[in-house]
């Protein structure tokens, strides 16, 4: 599904989901073929109603399956929840509730950066608000493949465990001149450090850009951020980069995180 024209029907949408549930669209008893109606699909051999939403994550809702589609589309293309709300027909909260769920399900990256590697923190939240969070981020230059992670503090200690679990030893680093920087040579990696007070600032480049796009996303869908708000958006920005199939289409997402439910 890649435009509004090609939304499967209902009863499309039903077959598909049983499709990555059950790996088919038969009953799953029997294998008899199965009538598809609005919430159910009757086998007429075992003479029994199988809902197919029982067995994932969105059992208990009353929105239709194309309206699940719809989205969960509008999701992965980013749009806004204004935009969203015209399009599949339901309430603000409810399109924020669908979000955030969808959010929470991203499955979380374990992916190794290597070659060059732009790092560097940034931070989060109004100061107005109270406590700003700090998000250390790694940028694969020729990717642009990037772990994210919150972190307590800028403290040398921080930075560097974040940087062993999520960056390869082989890596080449670039960074700004902060001094929890320091020491990343003692651990294997090259490092080029460029120095902002001098109007050096091409090798963090694109990590800087990329904590710029997205604050603006992020203001575009929120005026206060929780915690866990910010952990889930940062893991599925991660993924949006590391993993774009999983966007691509509402069928890709679902496969990958209706079935480990
Ligand atoms: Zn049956």
């Amino acid at each position: 599904m890649n435009s509004l024209t090609t939304l499967p029907r209902e009863r499309q949408c039903h077959i598909q989901l049983f499709k990555i549930v059950y790996g088919h669209s038969k009953c799953p008893k029997c294998l008899n073929r199965l009538l598809f109606r609005r919430s159910y699909a009757w086998c007429s051999i075992c003479r029994k109603k199988h809902s197919v939403r029982a067995a994932t994550w969105f059992r208990g809702s009353n929105l239709s399956l194309q309206q699940l589609w719809l989205l969960l589309w509008c999701w992965q293309r980013q749009k806004g929840v204004g935009s969203t709300t015209d399009i599949v027909g339901v309430s603000y909260p409810t399109v924020r509730r669908w979000f955030r769920r969808f959010r929470a399900l991203v499955p979380a990256s374990s992916l190794q950066l290597s070659g060059i590697v732009e790092v560097d923190e940034s931070f989060f939240g109004k100061r107005r608000y109270g406590q700003q969070t700090i998000v250390v981020g790694a940028i694969e230059r020729d990717t642009r493949r990037v772990r994210l992670q919150i972190v307590p503090d800028r403290a040398q200690d921080s930075l560097e465990l974040f940087l062993t679990k999520t960056v390869a030893r082989s890596a080449h680093i670039t960074t700004d001149a902060h001094t929890g920087y320091h020491d990343l040579e003692f651990y294997g990696y090259s490092h080029e450090r460029c120095n902002h007070s001098n109007g050096h600032f091409g090798p963090t480049n694109m990590i800087e850009n990329f904590w710029g796009v997205l604050k603006r996303s992020l203001r575009r869908l929120y005026g206060k951020l929780t915690l866990v708000d910010l952990r889930n958006i940062l893991r599925e920005w991660e993924q949006r980069q590391n993993q774009p199939d999983l966007f691509y289409n509402p069928y890709n997402y679902l496969k990958a995180t209706l079935v480990q439910d």
